[in-house]
C-alpha cells in the first residue's frame, strides 16, 4: 500500500538516470524526453555544469537564511535582472509562490494607490494550486470543493481586449500568461500583450505576466513578453528557472519592489545558496552555449515537422513551448508514444504538448518527430520502424 496522496495520475514508470534528452527507467528501457517534466529541466539531465556547479556547492553549504546576506542570491539576481531588463529580484520556492508575490504586490499598491484591490484574470489561465492562485485561475476544475476562495479576481476571455478594458477600471492589475500552457498553449494574439500594456500605462495599472512556464528561453527570447515587444511591470518565473531545483522568482523595478520593504514578505527556503547557484548556472549556460537561438532553430524544425504529419489539424505555441492539435484524442497519441519511447503529455482533448529541454539537437528532434508520426497514423509501416529503433 502506498503512503502517499493519491493526488496524481502517475504513469507506472519510474526513472534512475537521465543524460540530456534522455532518461531511463528502473526496468532499463529508454526514453527520449519531449516534456522536461513540464517545461522544467531546460539544460536536460544530468548537465555536466550543473552537476559541477551543485557538487560543489552541496560541499559548501545548503542553506543559511534570508536572516543574512546571501551572495550567491545576489549574483543570481544580477544576472537575471540584465537578461530580463528588470531592475529587482525576489526569489521564492515555485510558480505559484511567485504567482502569490504578484498577488500580494497588487494589494499593495492598490492600498497605496486608493484602487479597487481587485485583479483581471482571465478565463482558461493557469497560475498555480495555492489558494490564491487557484481562486485567480480561470478553470472551475482546479477550484472544485476548496471554496469558499480568495476574494478580488474578475475573469474577462484571453486575448478579448475589450473585455479587458471594460474591466479595468474595477481593478489594480491585470495577471495573464503570455502564452496560456496548461490552457493548452495558446498564445496571446500579437496586439493583446500590447494592448494591455497601453491600456494599464493609461490607467495607472500595472500589468503582471505568469511567465512562470513561459520565461527562461522556453519561447527562444528570455522572456515571452519579448515577442509582444512588452515589458511588463512585474514577472513571474519558476519551471525552467532553476534547471529541475525547485525555485521561483518575481522580478520588478526599483519603485514597485519599494513595495515590499523590510518585514512585508518573505521565505524561508527562497535563494538559499543551492537554489541560487541552479539559477546562475542556468543562465550562464543559456548564454554560453547559445540555447535562445538553439530554440528558435530547432522550434521551427519541430513545428515544421509537425505540421506535416498527417493526423495534425494544427501546431500551437512558440520557439520549443508547442501543442499538436491531433484527430485522435491526445491521451492516446501520448500513450503511444511512451510505448514507443517518447515522453509527452496530453495537455487538453486533443492537444499534445510538447517541452523538449532547450538543449536537444536536431537529430534528437528529428527522432522525436519519427516517434510522432508513428503514433499519430500507429497503422502505417512507418510506426513499426521507428518502434524498433527507439
Ligand atoms: C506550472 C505553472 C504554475 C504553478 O507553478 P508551481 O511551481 O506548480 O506552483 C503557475 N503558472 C503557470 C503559468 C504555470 O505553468
Amino acid at each position: 500500500m502506498s503512503h502517499l496522496f493519491a493526488n496524481y495520475n502517475r504513469l507506472g514508470v519510474a526513472f534512475e538516470s537521465g543524460q540530456g534528452c534522455w532518461l531511463k527507467a528502473t526496468d532499463g528501457r529508454e526514453f527520449l524526453d519531449f516534456l522536461s517534466g513540464i517545461a522544467v529541466t531546460s539544460l536536460g539531465h544530468a548537465h555536466p555544469r550543473m552537476v559541477k556547479a551543485l557538487q560543489a556547492q552541496v560541499s559548501r553549504l545548503l542553506h543559511v537564511s534570508n536572516l543574512y546576506e546571501i551572495p550567491e542570491q545576489e549574483k543570481a539576481a544580477t544576472h537575471l535582472s540584465r537578461v530580463c531588463q528588470q531592475e529587482r529580484a525576489f526569489f521564492c520556492n515555485s510558480g505559484a509562490e511567485a504567482n502569490e508575490c504578484l498577488i500580494k504586490l497588487a494589494r499593495r499598491y492598490a492600498h497605496e494607490h486608493g484602487l479597487p484591490p481587485v485583479i483581471t484574470v482571465t478565463h482558461n489561465s493557469f497560475h498555480g494550486r495555492t489558494l490564491a492562485t487557484v481562486s485567480a485561475t480561470g478553470n472551475p476544475k482546479y477550484q472544485q470543493g476548496f471554496e469558499p476562495l480568495v476574494p478580488g479576481f474578475q475573469f474577462v476571455d484571453f486575448n478579448d481586449l475589450k473585455a479587458a478594458r471594460e474591466s479595468l477600471e474595477q481593478c489594480c492589475a491585470i495577471l495573464v500568461e503570455p502564452i496560456q500552457g496548461e490552457g493548452g498553449v495558446i498564445p496571446a494574439t500579437s496586439d493583446y500583450l500590447g494592448g494591455l500594456k497601453s491600456l494599464c500605462e493609461e490607467q495607472g495599472k500595472l500589468l503582471l505576466l505568469d511567465e512562470v512556464q513561459t520565461g527562461i528561453g522556453r519561447t527562444g527570447s528570455w522572456l515571452a513578453a519579448e515577442h509582444y515587444g512588452v515589458k511588463a511591470d512585474a514577472t513571474a518565473l519558476a519551471k525552467g528557472l532553476g534547471g529541475g531545483v525547485p525555485v521561483g522568482a518575481v522580478l520588478t523595478s526599483e519603485k514597485l519592489s519599494q513595495l515590499m520593504g523590510p518585514g512585508s514578505h518573505g521565505t524561508t527556503f527562497g535563494g538559499n545558496p543551492l537554489a541560487s547557484i541552479a539559477i546562475s548556472t542556468v543562465l550562464e549556460v543559456i548564454e554560453e552555449e547559445g540555447l535562445l537561438e538553439r530554440v528558435r532553430t530547432n522550434g521551427h524544425l519541430l513545428r515544421e515537422g509537425l505540421k506535416r504529419l498527417a493526423g495534425v489539424t494544427e501546431v500551437r505555441g512558440v520557439g520549443l513551448m508547442l501543442a499538436v492539435i491531433t484527430e485522435d484524442p491526445a491521451a492516446e497519441i501520448a500513450e503511444r508514444a511512451y510505448q514507443r519511447g517518447l515522453l509527452v503529455n496530453a495537455v487538453r482533448p486533443h492537444a499534445v504538448r510538447l517541452a523538449p529541454p532547450l538543449i536537444i539537437t536536431e537529430t534528437e528532434v528529428e527522432k522525436g518527430l519519427e516517434i510522432l508520426e508513428a503514433c499519430l497514423c500507429p497503422q502505417s509501416s512507418v510506426g513499426a520502424k521507428s518502434a524498433s529503433s527507439a
